[in-house]
């Protein structure tokens, strides 16, 4: 009786709240579900780190998997003290910073879309869901990590919230089904040899993991955090004092896992059908 209570109790819980939220402990749970190359889209240069820098050292140093960025804009419009700054000067800089926050994770395949920062929208769509087909069938990732097509609230308050973060998901998601998988999506592609490539899992960014079925989420409480904040600390035309940076990314993960001894970051996970 006691354990069919339980079982009812845990039953209603799935109804209510979908499906619980599971933990990736170990190289062991990626390698069971195929994953061996992954492609994180992004809008910004430091958006990686600071969403997902404790997951990509996870995936690339300790899983030893094939991991590369698409950054849909250059970053030029990125905040900045420094009034004679131009976008073009800020732009170049930011890719320099982005190659030395990515080296601290042990990225070496950057692509770049070079898109002018705050203006994604303007962007024809389907040139940009062209050029991220492309990439995607160029690196062949089995997971692709990027943004929920639409605003989530919860990152407002770690200003983390840009109309370019959604643009950048929804034509990522896009691209997963069915764009990429398509021949005759972009034929133009396929004549030159960019082969169509089937996504099977993607990830998306999670603030709220009790808000959102199909959560998932990764410990980077202690040296993967700790390279997280390396990592971030390289954009340092955004960041220059390091307490400020560990204390915001400490607000982030501790609101994430609801614990203030524990670090997480958390993704929905979406299987693709085939
Ligand atoms: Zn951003």
């Amino acid at each position: 009786m006691i354990v069919a209570t339980i079982l009812l109790v845990l039953l209603l819980l799935i109804v209510v709240h979908g499906s619980p939220t599971t933990q990736i402990y170990s190289c062991d749970d990626l390698k069971r579900s195929n994953i061996a190359r992954v492609l994180l889209v992004t809008a910004h240069p430091d958006d990686i780190e600071t969403l997902a820098g404790g997951t990509v050292a996870f995936l690339s140093m300790e899983c030893k998997l094939e991991v590369a960025y698409l950054i849909t804009t250059n970053g030029d419009k990125g905040w900045s003290k420094n009034y004679d700054m131009n976008s073009i000067e800020l732009a170049q800089i930011r890719k320099t910073e982005t190659y030395n926050a990515a080296n601290i994770l042990g990225i070496k395949s950057i692509f770049m879309l070079n898109q002018e920062d705050g203006r994604l929208e303007g962007v024809d769509s389907i040139d940009l869901k062209r050029n991220i087909t492309k990439v995607v069938r160029t690196f062949k990732p089995d997971l692709l990590i990027t943004f929920p097509p639409s605003i989530d609230l919860d990152g407002m308050q770690f200003g983390i919230i840009h109309q370019d973060h959604t643009t950048t998901g929804q034509s990522a998601l896009n691209v997963v089904w069915p764009a990429g998988r398509d021949y005759l999506s972009f034929i133009e592609l396929y004549d030159q040899g960019y082969m169509p490539h089937i996504i099977p899992t993607v990830w998306l960014f999670t603030i709220n993991i009790n808000g959102s079925t199909n959560s998932m989420y990764i410990d980077i409480t202690g040296d993967r955090f700790d390279r997280k904040v390396d990592a971030l600390l390289q954009h340092k035309s955004q960041y220059t004092a390091s307490q400020e940076v560990v204390d915001s990314l400490t607000q982030l993960g501790t609101y994430i896992s609801n614990d203030p001894n524990k670090k997480y970051e958390a993704f929905t996970v979406l299987n693709i059908p085939n």
